[in-house]
């Protein structure tokens, strides 16, 4: 199974940073390889993520609701 790890850029030194998302929700953080700068959500970006997260996961069941239609 392929799973695409993500990753963002280092706020510091702009280096990706690999995480997982659902690790990040949990609040673990991830540290920069180049800067070992710590990266991490605050109680408060955690909410908008979650509520990013619920957004896609709200269209990804549209679109397969609308594929079972077609079907
Ligand atoms: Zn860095």
């Amino acid at each position: 199974m392929i799973h695409k790890d993500q990753s963002i850029p280092c706020p510091v030194c702009n280096t990706s940073i690999p995480f997982e998302l659902n690790k990040l929700l949990a609040g673990v953080q991830f540290v920069c390889p180049s800067c070992m700068a710590a990266i991490g959500l605050s109680g408060e970006s955690k909410e908008i993520v979650k509520d990013t997260m619920n957004k896609l996961q709200e269209i990804k069941n549209n679109m397969s609701a609308q594929k079972q239609r077609d079907h």
